[in-house]
Protein backbone atom coordinates (compact mmCIF):
# COMPACT_ATOMS: atom_id res chain seq x y z
CA UNK A 1 0.00 0.00 0.00
CA UNK A 2 1.47 3.47 -1.24
CA UNK A 3 0.00 6.42 -1.39
CA UNK A 4 1.25 8.63 -4.55
CA UNK A 5 2.62 11.86 -3.43
CA UNK A 6 4.59 14.52 -4.39
CA UNK A 7 7.30 14.33 -6.71
CA UNK A 8 8.94 17.82 -7.27
CA UNK A 9 10.88 18.60 -10.14
CA UNK A 10 12.89 21.70 -10.53
CA UNK A 11 12.50 22.48 -14.74
CA UNK A 12 12.15 25.08 -17.74
CA UNK A 13 8.93 24.57 -19.61
CA UNK A 14 10.74 26.58 -22.25
CA UNK A 15 14.08 25.31 -22.12
CA UNK A 16 17.20 27.50 -21.52
CA UNK A 17 18.56 29.31 -18.55
CA UNK A 18 16.79 30.27 -15.80
CA UNK A 19 15.21 33.91 -16.71
CA UNK A 20 14.09 37.10 -14.42
CA UNK A 21 11.41 37.31 -12.71
CA UNK A 22 8.62 37.57 -15.08
CA UNK A 23 4.38 38.01 -15.39
CA UNK A 24 2.79 35.54 -17.52
CA UNK A 25 -1.20 34.35 -17.48
CA UNK A 26 -1.87 31.11 -19.04
CA UNK A 27 -5.52 29.24 -19.44
CA UNK A 28 -6.97 27.22 -16.96
CA UNK A 29 -3.55 27.18 -14.76
CA UNK A 30 -3.18 29.85 -11.99
CA UNK A 31 -0.13 30.81 -12.75
CA UNK A 32 2.35 33.02 -10.42
CA UNK A 33 3.00 36.57 -10.29
CA UNK A 34 6.87 37.87 -10.08
CA UNK A 35 7.83 35.79 -6.91
CA UNK A 36 5.24 33.92 -5.73
CA UNK A 37 4.25 30.42 -5.96
CA UNK A 38 1.69 29.26 -7.85
CA UNK A 39 -1.13 26.85 -7.62
CA UNK A 40 -2.76 25.00 -10.87
CA UNK A 41 -5.91 22.82 -9.71
CA UNK A 42 -7.93 20.09 -11.53
CA UNK A 43 -7.26 17.33 -13.77
CA UNK A 44 -6.77 19.74 -16.77
CA UNK A 45 -4.45 21.66 -14.90
CA UNK A 46 -1.15 20.34 -16.37
CA UNK A 47 2.03 22.65 -17.16
CA UNK A 48 1.03 22.01 -21.04
CA UNK A 49 -2.14 23.32 -20.40
CA UNK A 50 -2.30 25.36 -23.42
CA UNK A 51 -3.03 29.56 -22.44
CA UNK A 52 -1.30 32.65 -23.45
CA UNK A 53 2.20 33.60 -22.72
CA UNK A 54 3.56 37.00 -21.18
CA UNK A 55 4.13 39.42 -23.68
CA UNK A 56 6.87 37.80 -26.04
CA UNK A 57 5.96 34.73 -25.22
CA UNK A 58 4.48 31.54 -27.45
CA UNK A 59 0.96 30.45 -26.54
CA UNK A 60 1.28 27.75 -24.15
CA UNK A 61 4.44 28.27 -22.94
CA UNK A 62 4.48 28.06 -19.06
CA UNK A 63 7.82 29.13 -17.71
CA UNK A 64 8.85 28.32 -13.88
CA UNK A 65 11.98 28.11 -11.92
CA UNK A 66 10.65 25.07 -9.70
CA UNK A 67 7.56 23.16 -10.19
CA UNK A 68 6.30 21.30 -6.98
CA UNK A 69 4.15 18.16 -8.15
CA UNK A 70 1.13 17.56 -5.87
CA UNK A 71 -0.60 20.09 -2.86
CA UNK A 72 -0.03 17.73 -0.06
CA UNK A 73 1.56 19.15 2.74
CA UNK A 74 5.10 18.19 1.61
CA UNK A 75 4.63 20.12 -1.67
CA UNK A 76 2.95 23.19 -0.55
CA UNK A 77 5.67 23.14 2.54
CA UNK A 78 8.41 22.88 -0.02
CA UNK A 79 6.60 25.87 -2.14
CA UNK A 80 6.57 27.74 1.21
CA UNK A 81 10.40 26.85 2.21
CA UNK A 82 11.00 28.16 -1.18
CA UNK A 83 9.56 31.41 -0.91
CA UNK A 84 10.80 31.99 2.96
CA UNK A 85 14.50 30.58 2.75
CA UNK A 86 15.67 30.66 -0.98
CA UNK A 87 13.79 33.91 -2.32
CA UNK A 88 15.77 37.16 -2.43
CA UNK A 89 16.90 36.77 -6.18
CA UNK A 90 20.29 35.44 -6.00
CA UNK A 91 21.73 32.07 -7.07
CA UNK A 92 19.50 29.65 -5.77
CA UNK A 93 16.33 31.54 -5.56
CA UNK A 94 13.36 30.13 -7.09
CA UNK A 95 11.41 33.09 -8.27
CA UNK A 96 8.89 31.14 -9.68
CA UNK A 97 7.76 28.32 -8.49
CA UNK A 98 4.71 26.60 -9.53
CA UNK A 99 2.43 23.90 -7.41
CA UNK A 100 0.47 21.58 -9.47
CA UNK A 101 -2.71 19.62 -7.70
CA UNK A 102 -4.96 16.50 -9.63
CA UNK A 103 -7.50 17.31 -6.72
CA UNK A 104 -9.63 20.05 -6.87
CA UNK A 105 -8.42 20.82 -3.29
CA UNK A 106 -4.97 21.43 -1.45
CA UNK A 107 -4.01 19.58 1.54
CA UNK A 108 -3.79 15.72 0.26
CA UNK A 109 -4.42 13.30 3.28
CA UNK A 110 -4.88 16.72 5.10
CA UNK A 111 -9.01 16.73 5.30
CA UNK A 112 -10.65 18.57 8.00
CA UNK A 113 -14.87 18.16 8.17
CA UNK A 114 -16.68 21.21 10.19
CA UNK A 115 -20.34 20.04 10.50
CA UNK A 116 -23.35 20.94 13.24
CA UNK A 117 -21.13 22.18 15.55
CA UNK A 118 -18.42 19.78 15.84
CA UNK A 119 -14.82 19.99 13.94
CA UNK A 120 -13.28 16.54 12.89
CA UNK A 121 -10.40 15.07 11.07
CA UNK A 122 -10.91 12.64 8.80
CA UNK A 123 -6.92 12.31 7.45
CA UNK A 124 -4.30 12.95 10.05
CA UNK A 125 -5.35 14.23 13.45
CA UNK A 126 -2.19 15.96 14.83
CA UNK A 127 1.40 16.83 14.52
CA UNK A 128 4.19 16.87 16.88
CA UNK A 129 5.45 20.23 17.33
CA UNK A 130 8.81 20.22 16.43
CA UNK A 131 10.65 23.73 15.72
CA UNK A 132 10.49 23.01 11.71
CA UNK A 133 6.63 22.46 11.94
CA UNK A 134 6.07 25.31 14.07
CA UNK A 135 8.58 27.43 12.14
CA UNK A 136 6.10 26.28 9.15
CA UNK A 137 3.05 27.35 11.11
CA UNK A 138 4.69 30.91 11.91
CA UNK A 139 6.08 32.00 8.43
CA UNK A 140 2.17 31.06 7.02
CA UNK A 141 0.95 33.44 9.60
CA UNK A 142 -1.08 30.57 11.80
CA UNK A 143 1.12 31.59 15.03
CA UNK A 144 -2.23 32.38 17.18
CA UNK A 145 -4.19 29.51 15.47
CA UNK A 146 -1.73 27.17 17.06
CA UNK A 147 -3.72 24.60 19.47
CA UNK A 148 -1.58 22.18 21.70
CA UNK A 149 -2.69 19.52 23.61
CA UNK A 150 -2.87 18.59 27.31
CA UNK A 151 0.72 17.22 27.47
CA UNK A 152 -0.81 14.90 30.73
CA UNK A 153 -3.80 13.76 28.59
CA UNK A 154 -3.53 10.12 29.15
CA UNK A 155 -3.04 6.64 27.08
CA UNK A 156 -4.76 4.06 27.39
CA UNK A 157 -3.47 0.51 25.83
CA UNK A 158 -6.65 -2.36 26.56
CA UNK A 159 -4.37 -5.35 27.17
CA UNK A 160 -6.48 -8.41 29.00
CA UNK A 161 -9.74 -6.37 28.25
CA UNK A 162 -8.92 -3.91 30.37
CA UNK A 163 -7.48 -0.79 30.07
CA UNK A 164 -4.37 0.32 31.14
CA UNK A 165 -2.42 3.66 31.18
CA UNK A 166 1.16 3.63 28.97
CA UNK A 167 3.60 5.51 30.73
CA UNK A 168 4.62 8.94 29.78
CA UNK A 169 7.40 10.03 31.73
CA UNK A 170 10.31 7.76 33.37
CA UNK A 171 9.68 7.61 36.94
CA UNK A 172 6.06 5.79 35.94
CA UNK A 173 8.02 2.95 34.62
CA UNK A 174 8.41 0.64 38.05
CA UNK A 175 5.21 1.30 38.94
CA UNK A 176 2.94 0.90 34.94
CA UNK A 177 0.67 -2.23 35.48
CA UNK A 178 1.04 -3.01 31.30
CA UNK A 179 3.95 -5.10 31.97
CA UNK A 180 4.97 -7.94 33.96
CA UNK A 181 8.48 -7.54 36.41
CA UNK A 182 9.67 -9.47 34.31
CA UNK A 183 8.90 -7.83 30.93
CA UNK A 184 10.09 -4.85 32.43
CA UNK A 185 13.55 -6.15 33.59
CA UNK A 186 13.95 -7.93 30.39
CA UNK A 187 13.32 -4.65 28.31
CA UNK A 188 15.93 -2.82 30.98
CA UNK A 189 18.77 -4.88 30.35
CA UNK A 190 17.98 -5.44 26.62
CA UNK A 191 18.18 -1.31 26.14
CA UNK A 192 21.71 -1.34 28.27
CA UNK A 193 22.88 -4.31 25.43
CA UNK A 194 22.56 -7.47 27.35
CA UNK A 195 20.52 -8.65 24.82
CA UNK A 196 21.61 -10.86 20.67
CA UNK A 197 23.33 -9.00 18.58
CA UNK A 198 22.27 -7.45 15.51
CA UNK A 199 21.71 -10.01 12.71
CA UNK A 200 23.42 -8.58 10.02
CA UNK A 201 20.31 -7.96 8.03
CA UNK A 202 17.78 -5.83 7.46
CA UNK A 203 15.24 -6.53 10.54
CA UNK A 204 11.62 -5.72 10.49
CA UNK A 205 10.40 -3.67 13.51
CA UNK A 206 9.08 -6.51 15.35
CA UNK A 207 12.29 -8.67 14.97
CA UNK A 208 14.23 -5.51 16.27
CA UNK A 209 11.77 -4.81 19.64
CA UNK A 210 11.70 -8.34 20.08
CA UNK A 211 15.28 -8.88 20.23
CA UNK A 212 16.24 -5.24 21.89
CA UNK A 213 13.77 -4.79 24.40
CA UNK A 214 11.81 -8.70 24.70
CA UNK A 215 8.25 -9.34 23.83
CA UNK A 216 6.38 -7.70 26.15
CA UNK A 217 7.35 -4.46 24.77
CA UNK A 218 6.41 -5.18 21.38
CA UNK A 219 3.37 -7.02 21.92
CA UNK A 220 1.71 -4.23 24.65
CA UNK A 221 3.59 -1.17 23.43
CA UNK A 222 5.33 -0.84 19.81
CA UNK A 223 2.25 -2.80 18.07
CA UNK A 224 -0.27 -0.44 19.16
CA UNK A 225 1.73 2.10 18.89
CA UNK A 226 2.99 0.64 14.90
CA UNK A 227 -0.71 0.40 13.92
CA UNK A 228 -1.16 3.77 15.05
CA UNK A 229 1.50 5.44 13.06
CA UNK A 230 1.81 3.61 9.80
CA UNK A 231 -1.57 1.41 10.17
CA UNK A 232 1.17 -1.17 9.45
CA UNK A 233 2.19 -4.86 9.99
CA UNK A 234 5.35 -4.47 11.96
CA UNK A 235 6.63 -7.68 10.93
CA UNK A 236 6.77 -6.33 7.54
CA UNK A 237 7.55 -3.17 8.36
CA UNK A 238 11.32 -2.11 8.10
CA UNK A 239 13.50 -0.68 11.17
CA UNK A 240 16.08 1.46 9.57
CA UNK A 241 13.31 2.72 7.14
CA UNK A 242 10.08 3.57 10.16
CA UNK A 243 11.67 4.11 12.62
CA UNK A 244 15.42 5.34 11.55
CA UNK A 245 15.81 7.36 14.71
CA UNK A 246 16.25 4.67 17.37
CA UNK A 247 17.56 1.82 14.53
CA UNK A 248 20.76 4.48 14.36
CA UNK A 249 20.94 4.56 18.50
CA UNK A 250 21.84 0.65 18.46
CA UNK A 251 23.99 1.20 15.09
CA UNK A 252 25.91 4.42 16.87
CA UNK A 253 26.06 3.53 20.19
CA UNK A 254 25.95 -0.23 20.36
CA UNK A 255 22.67 -0.57 22.20
CA UNK A 256 19.77 1.69 22.86
CA UNK A 257 20.62 3.62 25.66
CA UNK A 258 24.51 3.33 24.79
CA UNK A 259 23.05 5.06 21.68
CA UNK A 260 21.00 7.82 23.37
CA UNK A 261 23.97 8.52 25.81
CA UNK A 262 25.66 9.21 22.48
CA UNK A 263 23.83 11.42 21.01
CA UNK A 264 23.29 13.68 23.94
CA UNK A 265 27.18 13.91 24.50
CA UNK A 266 27.23 15.00 20.46
CA UNK A 267 24.67 17.66 20.93
CA UNK A 268 25.85 18.98 23.86
CA UNK A 269 29.50 19.18 22.30
CA UNK A 270 28.52 20.39 18.81
CA UNK A 271 26.01 23.24 21.11
CA UNK A 272 22.50 24.21 20.07
CA UNK A 273 22.06 26.96 17.14
CA UNK A 274 19.65 29.47 19.17
CA UNK A 275 16.17 28.97 18.82
CA UNK A 276 14.03 31.28 16.63
CA UNK A 277 12.18 33.51 19.02
CA UNK A 278 9.06 33.89 17.05
CA UNK A 279 8.40 30.07 17.66
CA UNK A 280 6.13 29.14 21.23
CA UNK A 281 7.59 26.86 23.45
CA UNK A 282 5.33 23.19 24.56
CA UNK A 283 5.42 22.30 27.23
CA UNK A 284 6.17 18.45 27.86
CA UNK A 285 5.25 16.12 25.48
CA UNK A 286 2.44 16.81 23.31
CA UNK A 287 0.41 16.88 20.08
CA UNK A 288 -0.21 20.16 18.08
CA UNK A 289 -3.22 21.18 15.48
CA UNK A 290 -4.75 24.66 14.42
CA UNK A 291 -7.99 26.26 16.00
CA UNK A 292 -9.98 25.38 12.69
CA UNK A 293 -7.93 21.91 12.11
CA UNK A 294 -5.26 20.75 10.21
CA UNK A 295 -6.73 22.22 6.92
CA UNK A 296 -5.60 25.60 8.22
CA UNK A 297 -2.15 25.12 6.88
CA UNK A 298 -2.16 23.92 3.85
CA UNK A 299 -5.03 26.38 3.39
CA UNK A 300 -2.89 29.59 4.77
CA UNK A 301 0.34 28.50 2.40
CA UNK A 302 -2.00 28.10 -0.72
CA UNK A 303 -3.98 31.38 -0.23
CA UNK A 304 -1.14 33.30 1.01
CA UNK A 305 0.65 32.88 -2.10
CA UNK A 306 -1.85 31.81 -4.74
CA UNK A 307 -4.41 32.80 -4.91
CA UNK A 308 -5.42 7.47 23.99
CA UNK A 309 -4.31 4.34 22.15
CA UNK A 310 -6.94 1.31 22.66
CA UNK A 311 -6.03 -1.71 20.77
CA UNK A 312 -9.07 -4.06 19.71
CA UNK A 313 -9.24 -6.25 16.76
CA UNK A 314 -11.34 -3.52 14.69
CA UNK A 315 -9.86 -0.38 16.36
CA UNK A 316 -6.53 0.91 15.49
CA UNK A 317 -6.96 4.12 18.13
CA UNK A 318 -9.55 5.79 19.52
CA UNK A 319 -8.74 9.70 20.36
CA UNK A 320 -11.18 11.56 22.57
CA UNK A 321 -10.64 14.47 20.17
CA UNK A 322 -13.11 17.03 21.89
CA UNK A 323 -10.52 16.86 25.40
CA UNK A 324 -7.34 16.84 23.14
CA UNK A 325 -8.22 20.41 21.35
CA UNK A 326 -10.81 23.52 22.73
CA UNK A 327 -13.93 23.97 19.84
CA UNK A 328 -14.42 20.32 18.27
CA UNK A 329 -17.66 19.81 20.05
CA UNK A 330 -20.59 21.89 21.33
CA UNK A 331 -20.77 22.36 24.83
CA UNK A 332 -21.78 19.00 26.97
CA UNK A 333 -20.99 16.94 23.93
CA UNK A 334 -17.66 14.32 23.03
CA UNK A 335 -16.42 14.09 19.58
CA UNK A 336 -14.09 10.58 19.78
CA UNK A 337 -12.28 10.16 16.57
CA UNK A 338 -11.45 6.43 15.69
CA UNK A 339 -9.13 4.90 13.53
CA UNK A 340 -9.81 1.36 12.29
CA UNK A 341 -8.35 -0.91 9.45
CA UNK A 342 -4.33 -0.91 8.49
CA UNK A 343 -2.94 -3.22 6.48
CA UNK A 344 -3.40 -5.98 8.15
CA UNK A 345 -6.86 -5.67 8.48
CA UNK A 346 -7.73 -4.32 4.96
CA UNK A 347 -11.29 -6.14 5.22
CA UNK A 348 -13.00 -2.58 5.65
CA UNK A 349 -12.72 -1.17 2.50
CA UNK A 350 -15.49 -3.69 1.18
CA UNK A 351 -17.76 -2.46 4.03
CA UNK A 352 -20.59 -0.36 3.45
CA UNK A 353 -20.27 3.16 5.83
CA UNK A 354 -23.33 2.31 7.69
CA UNK A 355 -21.71 -1.53 8.73
CA UNK A 356 -18.70 0.57 9.89
CA UNK A 357 -20.33 2.96 11.58
CA UNK A 358 -22.11 0.20 13.64
CA UNK A 359 -19.56 -2.09 14.08
CA UNK A 360 -17.44 0.94 15.67
CA UNK A 361 -20.17 1.90 18.11
CA UNK A 362 -20.39 -1.38 18.88
CA UNK A 363 -16.79 -1.50 20.13
CA UNK A 364 -16.85 1.73 21.71
CA UNK A 365 -19.92 0.08 23.84
CA UNK A 366 -17.85 -3.12 24.67
CA UNK A 367 -14.54 -0.85 26.14
CA UNK A 368 -15.16 3.04 26.38
CA UNK A 369 -18.76 4.31 27.15
CA UNK A 370 -22.02 3.14 28.24
CA UNK A 371 -23.27 0.37 26.65
CA UNK A 372 -26.40 2.08 26.59
CA UNK A 373 -25.05 5.66 25.44
CA UNK A 374 -27.03 7.42 23.12
CA UNK A 375 -26.43 6.89 19.58
CA UNK A 376 -23.99 9.32 18.03
CA UNK A 377 -25.62 12.54 17.34
CA UNK A 378 -23.12 13.81 14.07
CA UNK A 379 -20.69 10.82 12.29
CA UNK A 380 -18.48 11.50 9.33
CA UNK A 381 -16.97 8.25 7.74
CA UNK A 382 -13.31 8.50 5.46
CA UNK A 383 -12.37 5.55 3.95
CA UNK A 384 -8.78 5.69 2.87
CA UNK A 385 -8.10 2.53 0.14
CA UNK A 386 -4.40 3.66 0.00
CA UNK A 387 -3.50 5.55 3.54
CA UNK A 388 -0.19 5.49 4.20
CA UNK A 389 2.93 4.33 2.38
CA UNK A 390 4.42 1.33 4.08
CA UNK A 391 8.23 1.31 4.90
CA UNK A 392 8.85 -1.92 4.36
CA UNK A 393 12.10 -3.66 4.39
CA UNK A 394 14.05 -2.93 1.15
CA UNK A 395 12.02 0.54 1.11
CA UNK A 396 15.29 2.80 1.58
CA UNK A 397 17.17 0.56 -0.93
CA UNK A 398 14.25 1.55 -3.76
CA UNK A 399 14.51 4.70 -2.72
CA UNK A 400 17.94 4.74 -3.34
CA UNK A 401 17.28 2.80 -6.88
CA UNK A 402 14.66 5.23 -7.85
CA UNK A 403 17.31 8.46 -7.58
CA UNK A 404 19.87 6.84 -8.84
CA UNK A 405 17.77 5.84 -12.24
CA UNK A 406 16.68 10.06 -12.15
CA UNK A 407 20.10 10.23 -12.57
CA UNK A 408 21.23 8.04 -14.96
CA UNK A 409 18.37 9.13 -16.91
CA UNK A 410 19.50 12.42 -17.56
CA UNK A 411 16.35 13.53 -15.23
CA UNK A 412 18.95 15.95 -13.29
CA UNK A 413 16.14 18.14 -11.71
CA UNK A 414 13.90 16.13 -10.75
CA UNK A 415 13.73 15.47 -6.69
CA UNK A 416 11.17 13.05 -5.25
CA UNK A 417 9.77 13.86 -2.00
CA UNK A 418 6.79 13.55 -0.49
CA UNK A 419 6.17 11.39 3.01
CA UNK A 420 6.90 8.15 0.68
CA UNK A 421 10.75 10.04 0.99
CA UNK A 422 10.48 11.89 4.41
CA UNK A 423 8.93 9.68 6.43
CA UNK A 424 4.31 9.59 7.00
CA UNK A 425 4.18 11.89 10.07
CA UNK A 426 3.41 15.37 9.42
CA UNK A 427 6.18 16.55 11.17
CA UNK A 428 8.63 14.42 9.05
CA UNK A 429 6.81 16.03 5.70
CA UNK A 430 7.68 19.49 6.87
CA UNK A 431 11.12 18.92 7.56
CA UNK A 432 11.55 16.41 4.36
CA UNK A 433 10.15 20.24 2.56
CA UNK A 434 12.92 21.98 4.13
CA UNK A 435 15.66 19.47 2.82
CA UNK A 436 13.73 19.67 -0.64
CA UNK A 437 13.78 22.89 -0.76
CA UNK A 438 17.29 23.01 -0.33
CA UNK A 439 17.92 20.64 -2.53
CA UNK A 440 16.08 22.48 -5.01
CA UNK A 441 18.13 25.75 -4.28
CA UNK A 442 21.51 24.47 -4.56
CA UNK A 443 20.43 22.86 -8.06
CA UNK A 444 18.98 26.31 -9.37
CA UNK A 445 22.40 27.67 -8.15
CA UNK A 446 24.93 25.34 -10.07
CA UNK A 447 22.75 26.33 -13.12
CA UNK A 448 21.84 29.94 -12.88
CA UNK A 449 23.97 32.66 -14.84
CA UNK A 450 25.61 35.63 -12.77
C1 LIG B 1 -6.11 8.31 7.87
C2 LIG B 1 -4.74 8.93 8.10
C3 LIG B 1 -4.39 9.37 9.38
C4 LIG B 1 -3.13 9.94 9.59
N1 LIG B 1 -2.82 10.44 10.85
C5 LIG B 1 -1.69 11.14 11.03
C6 LIG B 1 -1.47 11.87 12.25
O1 LIG B 1 -2.32 11.91 13.16
N2 LIG B 1 -0.29 12.53 12.38
C7 LIG B 1 0.65 12.56 11.40
O2 LIG B 1 1.71 13.18 11.60
N3 LIG B 1 0.47 11.92 10.20
C8 LIG B 1 -0.70 11.23 9.99
N4 LIG B 1 -0.94 10.62 8.78
C9 LIG B 1 0.11 10.70 7.73
C10 LIG B 1 0.12 12.05 7.01
O3 LIG B 1 -1.19 12.55 6.91
C11 LIG B 1 0.69 11.90 5.59
O4 LIG B 1 1.92 11.19 5.61
C12 LIG B 1 0.93 13.29 4.98
O5 LIG B 1 -0.26 14.08 5.02
C13 LIG B 1 1.40 13.10 3.54
O6 LIG B 1 1.57 14.34 2.93
P1 LIG B 1 2.17 14.41 1.45
O7 LIG B 1 2.04 15.82 1.01
O8 LIG B 1 3.54 13.81 1.42
O9 LIG B 1 1.24 13.44 0.56
P2 LIG B 1 -0.33 13.56 0.24
O10 LIG B 1 -1.09 14.13 1.39
O11 LIG B 1 -0.71 12.23 -0.27
O12 LIG B 1 -0.38 14.64 -0.93
C14 LIG B 1 0.00 14.36 -2.23
C15 LIG B 1 -0.83 15.26 -3.16
O13 LIG B 1 -0.34 15.05 -4.48
C16 LIG B 1 -1.46 15.02 -5.37
N5 LIG B 1 -1.01 14.32 -6.57
C17 LIG B 1 -0.65 13.01 -6.69
N6 LIG B 1 -0.27 12.75 -7.97
C18 LIG B 1 -0.36 13.93 -8.64
C19 LIG B 1 -0.09 14.31 -9.98
N7 LIG B 1 0.37 13.44 -10.88
N8 LIG B 1 -0.30 15.60 -10.35
C20 LIG B 1 -0.75 16.52 -9.45
N9 LIG B 1 -1.03 16.20 -8.16
C21 LIG B 1 -0.83 14.92 -7.76
C22 LIG B 1 -2.54 14.30 -4.58
O14 LIG B 1 -3.83 14.59 -5.10
C23 LIG B 1 -2.32 14.91 -3.18
O15 LIG B 1 -3.08 16.09 -2.98
C24 LIG B 1 -2.20 10.06 8.52
C25 LIG B 1 -2.56 9.61 7.24
C26 LIG B 1 -3.82 9.07 7.01
C27 LIG B 1 -4.22 8.64 5.63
Amino acid sequence: MATASAAISSLRFSGGPPRRPHRWRCGPVRCSVTGKPAVAMGSDASPSSPGGGGPGEPVGTLRADCVVVGAGISGLCIAQALATRHAGGGAGSATEVLVTEARDRVGGNITTVERDGYLWEEGPNSFQPSDPVLTMAVDSGLKDDLVLGDPNAPRFVLWEGKLRPVPSKPTDLPFFDLMSIGGKLRAGFGAIGIRPPPPGHEESVEDFVRRNLGDEVFERLIEPFCSGVYAGDPAKLSMKAAFGRVWRLEQNGGSIIGGTFKAIQERSKSGKPPRDPRLPKPKGQTVGSFRKGLAMLPNAISSRYFCCVLSLSWFLWTIYSSSLFPGRAPPGRVLLLNYIGGATNTGIVSKSESDLVESVDRDLRKMLINTDAVEPIVHGVRVWPQAIPQFLIGHLDHLETAKNALQKGGFEGLFLGGNYVAGVALGRCVEGAYESASEVANFLAKYAYT
